[in-house]
């Protein structure tokens, strides 16, 4: 089979691999119908995942078909629809049985797909803990409405439930790409009285204008005056930072009222500053990443709802044989791109 695989820094490379098997008998293998990159692809891909082994098949956000499960696996079966979580987990060890799943103890915990392990730009992929790291899709719900449950809508999810959104509050959200407009979906389920996205990239604050007509939209420059405009408190009361640059993180604690709540969903290149003598007296709640990642049934249920729907953010779609073309095009941000779907190789090759 085609697998994109991670081979050194600053190089992917499509190679032939054989088709994984079981080697736990919680595991699972799931033919994937459906891919996507997602921006710690891209972390990898520069060297910045320090614990990423070369030779791994990247990818960490699809959606496939069950082909075969170990004698352990109860929750699904040959021939299931399903999601694949990012992360994996035991599902009994103290962090698993307290819902933090991103700190699972198990050896292969946190994550690991596409990461560690052979991931999903692939056209199978092993997915060991089926029972925890497997969701089904509900009928009715489509591969491309379902694509992102694992990744980054669990992470938008998991960043609107930590930052404890009430009825009235203002929520800032920072970074309109991927993971913030997700975030910001999961903030709207959550019915605050106001949301302000700030986002510096024109064509992604249009995105959100023209999709999302309720949400505010700030640039960086103004983000400060702005929130303070429109907030009670002198601030925004939650703010989630989702654009991941010393600025942004900045503007995050800046535009906080005092007491509120900062999540930080961002990955970072490098350690940031906490300026606490100009923070002194905010009584800030920081919250930080990454993503506990064990909503996503409950994602697929307000999916099947119509209550959740990225689909506009699949802006473009390739096969598995072309990701070269796809990768390049997200990296560079080519052509309006927020997400890519990544579908199953042409029929060239028979593997
Ligand atoms: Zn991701
Ligand atoms: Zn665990």
């Amino acid at each position: 089979m085609l697998a994109y695989t991670y081979v050194d820094k600053g190089h992917f490379e499509l190679r032939h691999k054989d088709v994984p098997s079981l080697q736990d008998d919680g595991d699972a293998i799931v033919k994937v119908t459906l891919g996507s990159i997602c921006t710690s692809d891209l972390h990898i891909m520069h060297g910045s995942v320090p614990r990423a082994v070369p030779g791994i098949t990247v990818g960490h956000e699809m959606v496939g078909i069950v082909t075969q499960t170990g004698p352990d696996v109860h929750k699904v079966k040959p021939g299931d629809r399903v999601a694949v979580n990012v992360e994996t987990f035991c599902g009994k060890c103290f962090f698993c049985r307290h819902g933090y799943v991103n700190n699972c103890t198990d050896p292969n915990g946190g994550w690991a797909l596409g990461c560690r392990i052979d991931g999903g730009q692939a056209e199978y992929v092993r997915v060991p803990y089926a029972d925890q790291g497997l969701s089904v899709i509900p009928d009715g719900v489509s591969d491309e409405q379902a694509l992102f449950t694992g990744d980054i809508l669990a992470t938008g999810y998991w960043a609107a439930r930590i930052s404890e959104i009430k009825e009235d509050d203002t929520v800032l959200i920072i970074g309109a790409g991927p993971t913030g407009i997700c975030s910001l979906l999961c903030t709207m389920l959550r019915h605050p009285g106001k949301i302000i996205v700030c986002e510096k990239d024109r064509a992604r604050a249009d995105f959100v204008r023209t999709h999302y007509p309720s949400v505010l939209v700030t640039g960086p420059e103004n983000c400060r005056e702005f929130t303070m405009t429109n907030s009670a408190h002198g601030g925004a009361d939650v703010v989630m930072e989702v654009a991941g640059s010393d600025e942004t993180f900045r503007l995050a604690w800046e535009c906080a009222r005092p007491n509120a709540i900062v999540t930080i969903v961002a990955m970072y290149d490098r350690p940031q500053i906490l300026p606490l003598p100009d923070m002194y007296g905010k009584n800030l709640i920081f919250k930080t990443g990454g993503v506990d990642g064990c909503d996503c049934d409950e994602i697929l249920r307000l999916i099947s709802q119509g209550l959740l729907d990225t689909t506009p953010l699949i802006t473009h779609r390739f096969p598995l044989n072309q990701i070269d073309t796809a990768y390049r095009i997200f990296e560079n941000r080519e052509d309006g791109v927020i997400k890519i779907a990544v579908t199953p190789p042409e029929k060239r090759s028979q593997e």
